[in-house]
């Protein structure tokens, strides 16, 4: 393996880098985290410098995410909203949506969708 992609950061989360899914937190005793979706390892160490990332790389969010899926939900505040959306990992059309206010506001935002059924998380931009 000579790939050195590394996950993307916004704000506190990471994203692989192959396929954008939201990858979870290191657990403990592990020093790789896995992707669910394409199998990706990202280092734990990714994880040691997130908290002091800011905002210094607007533009660092890879365009391919970007268009990657239009959704038509529009979600108010905090609130989580019951959507039909198609969870990438079971396929499902049941999930919650979240608005995460990650961006500047001219920039869009950040949907994060946790499925209600097998509870992967992903994230879609507006
Ligand atoms: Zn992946
Ligand atoms: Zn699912």
């Amino acid at each position: 393996m000579s790939s050195s992609a590394r996950a993307h950061k916004i704000g506190s989360l990471l994203f692989c880098p192959h396929c954008g899914t939201l990858l979870d937190l290191p657990k403990m005793n592990e020093d790789t985290v896995t992707c669910d979706q394409c199998g990706h390892l990202e280092p734990s160490s990714s994880y040691n410098d997130i908290k002091i990332v800011t905002r210094s790389h607007p533009d660092a969010f890879p365009s391919v995410l970007r268009q990657k899926r239009k959704t038509q939900t529009q979600t108010s505040g905090d609130a989580l909203l019951r959507v039909k959306e198609k969870c990438p990992a079971c396929g499902c059309n049941d999930a919650l949506a979240k608005e995460l206010q990650l961006r500047s506001a001219d920039e869009g935002s950040t949907i994060l969708y946790t499925c209600a059924e097998c509870k992967h998380r992903w994230t879609v931009n507006n």
